[in-house]
């Protein structure tokens, strides 16, 4: 059993347990195990034979016995047994279908049935509304689900490291390709697909049909399958004959206008030859929103990145220490990373005092002198107070290499407010880049009101850059955002905001954003060495 297998066990584990309205603590502690054993670098099935498990972090005895147990046997028990009992397959229907998790299970077991197509037919046969709790509304809105031909969504948009996560795994397992949203590399995912090249559908169908993260098949055509995960999100595939792959691939990437204005299609292998054979230029993923024919920029890349410009440490509420993060920053092939903790007014966790910040100088300089010629930068992420202020006296601001300044607290004042709070703090000589302008939290927070146009002119003047910030549920400036800032002039900064050494590892995600904003190298400050940003 590799990493992936024991994680996507421990994870399904998780999931059950939730449903099953378990002590929720007990069900994160095995979310969170997952996510460690899908990062861990070393094989967990001899870790946990050998009675080692309990050094990755977050196993606990628990969670070890449990492990132990899945690579001895090749399954957990209780999870067998809670499959059994909850038909997850009957969940992840009822889930797309609108209906709770328990509710759900009461339907299956009202009704007496273990999978998606015994509920269809028993919809079918009008046994639905014999259900206790189910009456006439919710099984006209049933039926109706079941029979939609539209567009398959999920109830709400997968974050973006989520869905790349789930359409990855799909894609990986089927040889196919990444497609629908993902492929965009859109902060909020619904549609999500993988399309795989197959003479003959049949075969793929049936591994789409088994794979662990698709408990049900909800609509099976020849060449495509639309299944849903536990969690009742819509997956599909498309198994496209292999001369026409290239046209299905465009097709399921969309987006739908983009695809809409350049109908009819040419049937090609492959994606550049249906771009050659309508004449235009291949335009990336990200840029496909909108209808457009042009010439794409050079957008920015990944290589381009020199260096990380936000990261935390234990200092303040990050997992690692300077050096364990600057190491990390060197293995990604990086020139310099700036620690960015934050400052007392972030108020939920521990911030830096200027005394902290001259102590943790010391261990900073400690780094440097033994990582040269990598450079570790002493940043700060500074609270911008209410009423415009930062957090910390000018001249410990000005001893800085870097200084990102955040909003965290009070973010619901009115917008002309909010404007000058900002503005105000973007005028400190000290300021170098403004973070997660927009605060927003997708799908849990809306955007601060602040007027963006009036940030970038204030920007300009002072030279202040605006951060990409690449937390997978930030994502803040968006894509939409970026373009807006760069015709309007301002420099942007790809960063992570990590708070461990796994979490420099979003800045694919910073970077496919700024992509998404039409963004090219020399539009990204950190895309420059290091002489070119240090005043
Ligand atoms: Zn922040
Ligand atoms: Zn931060």
């Amino acid at each position: 059993m590799d990493n992936r297998q024991i994680a996507d066990r421990l994870e399904a584990f998780a999931t059950l347990l939730e449903l099953v309205e378990a002590n929720p603590y007990t069900a994160r502690a095995y979310r969170r195990a997952a996510e460690t054993i899908r990062g861990a670098a070393l094989p967990v099935a001899e870790l946990a034979r050998s009675g080692r498990a309990r050094e990755l972090r977050g196993i606990g005895p628990g969670i070890e016995a449990r492990l132990r147990e899945l690579v001895e046997t090749g399954e957990i028990a209780e999870l067998t047994e809670l499959e059994r009992e909850l038909a997850p397959d009957l969940v992840g229907l009822g889930r797309y279908l609108g209906l709770g998790a328990k509710r759900s299970v009461e339907l299956a077991r009202a009704l007496g049935i273990r999978t998606a197509a015994e509920l269809r037919e028993a919809a079918a046969a009008g046994r639905l509304r014999d259900v206790p709790g189910i009456g006439p509304k919710t099984e006209a809105r049933l039926l109706e689900a079941l029979a939609r031909e539209a567009e398959p969504r999920p109830r709400q948009g997968l974050l973006l490291n989520r869905a790349l996560e789930l359409v990855g795994g799909v894609a990986a397992a089927l040889e196919g390709q990444l497609a629908g949203d993902v492929r965009r590399w859109r902060d909020s995912c619904e549609r999500l697909a993988v399309v795989c090249a197959a003479p003959d559908p049949g075969p793929a169908l049936e591994r789409f049909a088994d794979l662990p993260q698709i408990v049900a098949v909800v609509e099976q055509h020849e060449r495509r399958a639309l299944g849903v995960t536990v969690e009742g999100v819509p997956v599909e595939l498309v198994a496209a004959e292999p001369d026409r792959l290239g046209t299905a691939l465009l097709r399921a990437t969309g987006s739908p206008e983009y695809v809409a204005a350049l109908e009819p299609l040419p049937d090609a292998p492959d994606e550049e030859g249906v771009f050659r054979a309508l004449g235009i230029p291949w335009l990336p993923p990200e840029l496909r929103e909108q209808p457009f024919r042009g010439e794409p920029p050079d957008l920015v890349a990944p290589d381009d990145i020199r260096g990380d410009l936000h990261s935390h440490t234990t200092w303040s509420d990050g997992r690692a220490s300077v050096e364990e993060m600057a190491r990390a920053a060197i293995e990604r092939g990086y020139e310099y990373l700036a620690i960015c903790d934050h400052t007392p007014a972030v108020g939920a966790v521990q911030g830096l005092t200027p005394g902290d910040v001259r102590r943790q100088a010391e261990e900073i300089a400690a780094a440097n002198e033994l990582l040269a010629p990598f450079r570790v930068l002493r940043g700060i992420e500074c609270d911008i107070l209410p009423d415009g202020r930062l957090d910390l006296p000018d001249d410990v601001l000005a001893e800085l290499d870097w200084v990102q300044a955040s909003v965290h607290g009070g973010q619901r004042m009115p917008r002309a407010e909010m404007t000058k709070r900002v503005e105000e703090a973007l005028r400190n000589p000290s300021v170098r880049c403004l973070s997660h302008p927009k605060g927003r939290y997708i799908g849990r927070r809306p955007e601060n009101s602040l007027d963006l146009e009036r940030i970038f002119e204030v920007a300009l003047e002072e030279g202040v850059a605006l951060e990409v910030n690449g937390l997978p549920d930030r994502l803040d400036l968006s894509g939409e955002h970026v373009r807006e800032a760069l015709r309007a002039g301002v420099q942007i900064v790809c960063s992570t905001d990590a708070h461990s050494t796994r979490g420099l590892g979003n800045m694919g995600l910073s970077v496919a954003t700024a992509r998404r904003g039409w963004a090219t190298a020399g539009d990204v400050l950190n895309t420059r060495p290091l002489a070119e940003i240090l005043p």
